[in-house]
């Protein structure tokens, strides 16, 4: 349990058990009552700044790896651990970009559109704001292994800070053939101890939980709530892009949960402290092939409900789910998953952020995905779901065409190849074999390869013709 005089510690997110737990323990889950974990923090005694201008002023020092870090210029808001105990490898120097062709795409507003785009991580993807806060505490409880079950990113993460700052091995459960291979390449290049398990994601999920208990392996999947506090530092960063002012969307795909339950209660927070005077709303995607969030929130009225969710909502559908056998199934690996461990923490974070969540089709994902490589840097087809989601939302007019939107691109352009390829390939087989198989019918926004004989003039009068 955690001491009266604790600045920051660890507490059950259900308001009806609220047991606490030291910030020294590792727990991914309440032992009184199962539900997930939160770090909270004693903010009357911490005094964080009364300002978010605060924040700029580190930029002048960015020769300190604590001002440079995009996750720990932002320490005095996720203060679980001493300066000396952080861990960095240079995270969180991402762009929110503006971009008015994907605007267009969307239907909105050509300047109220941005891109934040987390592909610039050292390792790609969003996932490392996360492990650095993780790192951080592992550090201080002085583990020396670490796992996590993945589609890929979150071990091409972990493996990435193992390798870099040498303070743990990395061991890293995937499932069989759900993972792309440029995050399987970033896991095997990094040296990390890889466990192809003959199963999914949810079966991989399972299994890591079981191993990094009975082998007190430090876990850093999102159900661990540290994770959760570097992934506060992507809206700090919006916000940032904005000079501070609040958008009036926040657009993110729904996998784990992970990033929605953490924005929630970044904006709780920034919103508590004073620093900000009003929370954006947040819209969740999922996949339709993956669409857990979306079932259980928008057609069978699961809410938080003041922290008492009707969780039996929740078990009967897991049981539909096994009856029918059915797998979660689509193009966007990186949210190919059917029972999202964050889901309670989410559900608040949309009773929040007054919040929505819709479901995208594989085929208004790729299309979305080429609209973002065409107007913007590009990105994986999970973080396109995102944009895709924002179309629907604006077509169903929920955003408004004036209104201010972020969506989050949670992982970069060259993460898997292997679907952008297949969109704007001239081969029917390749894109039946790799998107076909998916229900994607069409690649409505291809920018197909010219295919020229090794002839000069030939090549002269196709670059004529196509420019
Ligand atoms: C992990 C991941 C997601 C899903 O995020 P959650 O926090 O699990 O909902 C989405 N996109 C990419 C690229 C990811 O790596
Ligand atoms: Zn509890």
């Amino acid at each position: 349990m955690a001491a009266k005089t604790d600045l920051a510690f660890q507490k059950c997110i259900s308001p009806r058990c609220g047991t606490t737990y030291a910030i020294d323990e590792v727990r991914v889950q309440c032992e009184a009552c199962g539900d997930l974990l939160d770090v909270v923090y004693d903010w009357d005694r911490l005094r964080p700044p009364t300002s978010l201008m605060y924040f700029e002023e580190k930029w002048t020092r960015r020769h300190d790896p604590l001002c440079f870090s995009g996750v720990w210029r932002f320490h005095e808001l996720l203060p679980f651990a001493p300066q000396s105990q952080i861990v960095t490898i240079g995270e969180g120097q991402t762009l929110l970009q503006s971009a008015p062709a994907v605007a267009q795409f969307v239907g909105i507003q050509s300047d109220r559109l941005f891109l934040e785009y987390e592909g610039m991580n050292p390792s790609g993807s969003f996932k490392d704001n996360g492990m650095s806060a993780a790192f951080t505490h592992a550090r201080t409880i002085g583990a020396s292994r670490a796992a996590c079950a993945s589609t890929g990113n979150t071990s091409a993460s972990l493996a990435a800070y193992c390798s870099v700052t040498r303070l743990m091995k990395a061991v890293i459960f995937i499932g069989t053939g759900k993972i792309s291979y440029g995050k399987l390449s970033q896991a095997l290049d990094y040296g990390a101890l890889t466990v192809q398990i003959a199963g999914d994601f949810d079966d991989a999920m399972a299994r890591v939980k079981e191993a990094s208990r009975e082998l007190g392996i430090y876990l850093v999947n999102s159900v661990n709530p540290f994770r959760l506090e570097g992934q506060k530092t992507i809206m700090y960063r919006v916000l940032e892009g904005l000079r501070w002012q609040v958008p009036d969307w926040i657009v993110v795909p729904g996998g784990n949960l992970g990033n929605s339950s953490a924005f929630g209660k970044a904006f709780s927070e920034l919103y508590e402290l004073g620093l900000i005077d009003r929370i954006p709303r947040l819209a969740v995607i999922n996949a339709a092939g993956a669409n857990t969030l979306y079932e259980l929130y928008d057609r069978r009225g699961l809410r938080w409900n003041q922290g008492a969710p009707n969780l039996d909502i929740v078990s009967s559908y897991y049981a539909e789910l096994d009856q029918a056998r059915r797998r979660a199934s689509t193009i966007a690996s990186a949210i190919e998953i059917n029972r999202p461990v964050n889901l309670n923490k989410c559900l608040r974070a949309l009773e929040a952020c007054d919040g929505v969540v819709r479901e995208v089709t594989d085929q208004e994902i790729m299309d979305a995905k080429a609209q973002v490589g065409a107007g913007g840097l590009g990105c994986e087809p999970a973080s396109a779901a995102s944009v895709a989601g924002a179309r629907l939302l604006r077509h169903e007019g929920v955003i408004g065409a004036n209104e201010r939107v972020v969506c989050i691109l949670t992982g970069h352009q060259l993460k898997d190849p292997t679907a952008t390829v297949a969109y704007h390939t001239t081969d029917q087989d390749k894109f039946n074999e790799v998107l076909g198989s998916r229900g994607v019918q069409r690649a409505a926004y291809a920018n197909r390869a010219v295919a020229v004989p090794n002839d000069f003039d030939e090549i002269v009068k196709a670059i004529q013709l196509y420019s």
